[in-house]
């Protein structure tokens, strides 16, 4: 299935002169929904048991809990500052459009844990570089980023020292 078929172009959101990637007709599709979380299962390393799956606020939680769930593996939401309840890691980071800083609860990650992270877009990299920062912080051990698309022309994948995958390439 292809999932393209299902992401719209936004022009001028949320700013103007941004092009932005709308997900929401293919979490409106139950076919494409499902297939695209089957898709970016099929991109994981074969033979590594991911014990956690990372979901990215807001729209990395709903496709990243499909992957945990498909992998036997649990799910850590990655908030924005000062949503999560407990004690927390932060990392400030610059995103295409700001800047924004990220927390993670302290005791979501155990020492030498295989952690698989997901979000929706791969844009200029600031965004999943801060997650992984806090991964390696806390012990784990990254074992892939993933996204539904990566925005090439922002170079992302520059910012990133760990495996990346997308279904989609812009
Ligand atoms: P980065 O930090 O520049 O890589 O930006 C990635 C973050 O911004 C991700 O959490 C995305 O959800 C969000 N983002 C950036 N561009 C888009 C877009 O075109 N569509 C949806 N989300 C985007």
């Amino acid at each position: 299935m292809n999932i393209q078929d299902y992401i719209r172009d936004i022009s001028d959101f949320p700013k103007p002169g941004i092009l932005f990637k709308d997900i929401t007709p293919l979490l409106a599709n139950h076919k494409a929904l499902v297939s695209c979380a089957d898709q970016l299962v099929g991109l994981c390393p074969d033979g590594v048991k991911i014990d956690k799956v990372i979901g990215i606020e807001a729209r990395g939680f709903i496709i990243g809990s499909m992957i945990a769930e498909r992998l036997q593996a649990g799910f850590i939401p990655v908030r924005k500052k000062g949503k999560l309840p407990y004690d927390v890691k932060s990392k400030s980071y610059g995103l295409e459009y700001g800047e924004d800083t990220l927390e993670i609860h302290i005791d979501a990650i155990k020492a030498g844990e295989h952690v698989l992270i997901h979000d929706d877009v791969l844009a200029t990299g600031g965004t999943a570089k801060a997650v992984c920062d806090l991964v390696k912080e806390l012990g784990g051990v990254v074992v892939q980023c993933n996204f539904i698309m990566e925005l090439e022309f922002l170079n992302g994948k520059d910012k990133l020292d760990v495996p990346r995958s997308a279904l989609l390439k812009y």
